[in-house]
């Protein structure tokens, strides 16, 4: 799918082109692998650092030389690309080592985002690694975390599922696997097979809160969030949607919170009439099965709402 590289207002960017100015542009410091995160849509979102890394290296490793040349001719960077995916990297690795061990200076990118997350790179970092080579992270945009900076779902504990299988059984399956987890899970799907996804979610984790997150960064980027059975009504009737897709869903327990969110005040300042703070949270968990942690918290709020 082509990336949809959105823009600014002309005040804004006339605004940052300033800012961006006034910043010395460094040098890349040292041979080495480098592994630079690009825009998720918005080309806005390359950072300095990312630029001065790809214009200073010997050469850019990218997943599709194709896609990787829009993004180095749209900020001017001349830099030799040499093509590094899944079906070459085995017979390019031994080569790319060499190099990087006689002291040049590579970069790894992917068509967006971070290398690596669901994207190639790992064996690749993995063997520089075990060389003793230098290997350093240039970090900037990335679907997980946008989607989940923006879902309103607890973020102190993330699981990162990447894609679920296409077909019906092996996904319910891994769907099964993560299912205990006590993190918000976090899955890429393409949007052919959200509402699938959504269906499935539900039948295995319950009617846990969600948020679907679309084209993040890009122009027609929408999140919508719910239970998981609202999400999964709501797609399943609509058409597939188009663009790129996270779905982020709440950790186990939370759709106790989602579905009846009074009733566990009730619960907590009934217990909180007759016992401490602590053991109040303590008794309303071990009903409930929510973790601790979150129900001492929400006391702690009820308590000081309390007169
Ligand atoms: N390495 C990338 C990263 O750091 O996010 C992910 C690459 S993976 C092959 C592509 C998947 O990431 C898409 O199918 C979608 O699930 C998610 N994705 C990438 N860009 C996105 C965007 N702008 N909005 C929503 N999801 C996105």
């Amino acid at each position: 799918m082509p990336t949809d590289f959105a823009t600014l207002p002309a005040d804004r960017l006339r605004a940052i082109d300033k800012v961006s100015a006034g910043v010395e542009r460094q040098p890349v410091p040292a041979a080495g692998l480098y592994i630079v995160s690009t825009p998720i849509g918005n080309l806005r979102d390359m950072s300095l650092r990312a630029i001065d890394t790809l214009q200073g290296v010997d050469g850019i490793l990218a997943e599709d030389t194709r896609v990787t040349s829009v993004l180095l001719r749209h900020f001017g960077i001349r830099t030799p690309l040499v093509a590094y995916h899944d079906h070459n990297g085995a017979r390019l690795r031994p080569n790319l080592l060499a190099r990087l061990q006689a002291g040049a200076k590579l970069a790894l990118v992917s068509d967006a985002g971070t290398p690596l997350i669901s994207d190639p790179g790992y064996k690749l970092v993995s063997e520089a690694r075990a060389a003793g080579i230098n290997v350093v992270a240039v970090p900037g945009a990335s679907a997980v975390l946008a989607a989940l900076a923006v879902a309103g779902l607890p973020t102190d504990r993330f699981c990162f599922c990447g894609f679920l299988p296409n077909k019906p059984g092996p996904r319910r399956a891994e769907l099964a696997t993560v299912a205990k987890v006590p993190a918000t899970l976090v899955f890429y799907e393409s949007p052919r097979r959200v509402a699938e996804a959504l269906a499935d979610m539900l039948a295995i984790f319950g009617p846990r809160p969600a948020s679907v997150a679309r084209e993040l960064t890009k122009h027609y980027e929408t999140v919508r969030a719910g239970t998981l059975a609202e999400l999964a009504a709501q797609f399943g009737e609509e058409e597939a949607p188009r663009g790129e897709i996270v779905i982020v869903v709440g950790p186990p327990g939370a759709e106790a919170t989602a579905l009846d969110a009074s009733k566990l005040d009730e619960a907590i300042k009934a217990a909180m009439t007759a016992h401490s703070m602590k053991d109040a949270a303590e008794i309303v968990s071990a009903a409930t099965g929510l973790p601790r942690r979150q129900i001492y918290a929400r006391a702690l709020e009820l308590g000081r709402d309390t007169p």
